[in-house]
């Protein structure tokens, strides 16, 4: 099995979503939104009323997520967990912090590895994340991280969220966005760190399509 992967790791807010969705359009391959099983996750936690204080309940919970990702007939992807439509449930900044918080215990992680590379299917997968080329495709032959200034990804945050009516203050994101990466960069398992022989990209001061392109000349070398 010689499906090829591109993985786009790096901090929230930096744009790999985008980028990772419009790299897979390009090249007519699947896509995987793995920090959306985090999320789906968080919100599965709730719907068990458990507290996320300990490991040993969540596994199971991790192992057997009734998640699924579709594409409506209108082209949109959605995310169904137990059968409810959670596309837009699993995007608010409070399920961010508890997928955050789930996603630093290393079993759980682990029960979650079978699943994320079952995405990886021919033609190719673009997969998305804070650890996939590092842990979940380390033979992954084109990597990248993007990154972008901390009050870049809170601006940018602030504009999506107040384009979709949600009222809140940039310094709260901001301070939100810095835990999140303390989090993310200090954990034991599967800290966010660049995978060796990554592209590093800053997309501070580019555009989505000037990221994309990087992207894809990379690929193309490497490929
Ligand atoms: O990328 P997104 O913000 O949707 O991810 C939510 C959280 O899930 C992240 O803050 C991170 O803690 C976790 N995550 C992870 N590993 C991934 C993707 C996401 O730990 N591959």
């Amino acid at each position: 099995e010689n499906v090829p992967v591109i993985t786009i790791d790096g901090p929230s807010g930096a744009g790999k979503g985008t980028a990772a969705r419009l790299v897979a359009e390009q090249l007519g391959w699947h896509l995987l939104d793995s920090g959306a099983i985090y999320r789906v996750l968080a919100v599965a936690t709730q719907h068990h009323h458990l507290t996320i204080d300990e490991e040993e309940p969540l596994i199971p919970i991790a192992a057997h997520l009734d998640v699924q990702f579709e594409i409506s007939h209108e082209g949109e992807s959605k995310v169904i967990l137990e059968g409810e439509d959670v596309t837009n449930s699993i995007r608010t900044e409070e399920i961010g912090a508890i997928a955050s918080k789930v996603a630093a215990f290393p079993r759980v992680r682990e029960a979650l590895l079978r699943r994320q590379r079952a995405f990886k299917v021919s033609p190719g997968l673009v997969a998305d994340g804070r650890d996939m080329g590092t842990v979940v495709f380390i033979d992954a032959p084109v990597k990248v991280f993007l990154t972008a200034s901390a009050e870049e990804r809170a601006e940018r945050r602030f504009n999506q969220l107040k384009a979709k009516g949600f009222d809140v203050k940039i310094g709260r994101l901001l301070d939100d966005i810095r835990q999140r990466d303390e989090r993310d960069e200090n954990r034991k398992v599967a800290p966010l760190v660049p995978a060796e022989g990554a592209l590093i990209v800053d997309s501070t001061e580019l555009s989505i399509d000037e990221v994309v392109r990087k992207i894809l000349s990379f690929a193309n070398e490497k490929l």
